[in-house]
């Protein structure tokens, strides 16, 4: 007799998410206001605005990370009445999603990011981005993967007047077991 599907089955789920945020002149210095990506301070005459620190990479691996346990996105992740909910440091959001991903008995197996901005040139920062990022989620960085491009002129993102961010999380589940001979034992 074939066995039962369990629940979870297949043991992998993707997810996808997006951010935008406005790109706005800087206040002066000592504003609290600054540049953050992946958790990161970046140094730059503009940065995003919003009603966290609007860190536009770190809300859209949360919201694929959400995604991925079918979660409707980052805004159900604290009650209203959750300070943490309006916190201006976007880790813990992404830090609390980790916690359901885990709870629920998943793994992120990798996730790719896109970062599309026209300034500044996040070349020199990327893999101090990714790596903050992989402390974050508490994996190795060999499984975060940070791109960035331009808009090429094109649109508010080309004019330098946003940021936007798209990200695919792949996740497995962690009691998925391969028999010696390779086969998956839950067929
Ligand atoms: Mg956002």
């Amino acid at each position: 007799m074939r066995p039962e599907r369990p629940p979870d089955f297949p043991p992998i789920r993707i997810g996808y998410g997006y951010d935008i945020h406005r790109l706005e002149p800087m206040p002066p210095h000592g504003s609290g206001r600054s540049f953050r990506l992946g958790g990161l301070e970046i140094e730059h005459t503009a940065g995003p605005v919003g009603k966290t620190d609007a860190d536009t990479l770190l809300h859209a691996i949360t919201d694929a990370l959400l995604g991925a346990l079918g979660m409707p996105n980052m805004g159900m992740l604290f009650e209203e009445n959750d300070a943490r909910r309006h916190s201006f440091d976007s880790q813990v959001f992404l830090q609390e999603a980790c916690r359901r991903v885990r709870d629920a008995g998943w793994e992120l197996g990798n996730l790719d990011a896109t970062v599309i901005l026209e300034r500044p040139k996040i070349a020199n920062h990327r893999d101090a981005v990714r790596d903050n990022v992989a402390r974050v989620l508490g994996v190795s960085p060999d499984r975060v993967n940070i791109k960035a491009k331009t808009h090429e002129g094109v649109d508010s993102i080309g004019q330098g007047l946003s940021i936007e961010a798209h990200v695919s999380a792949l996740l497995y589940r962690r009691d998925f077991a391969f028999s010696r001979a390779g086969q998956n034992e839950m067929q």
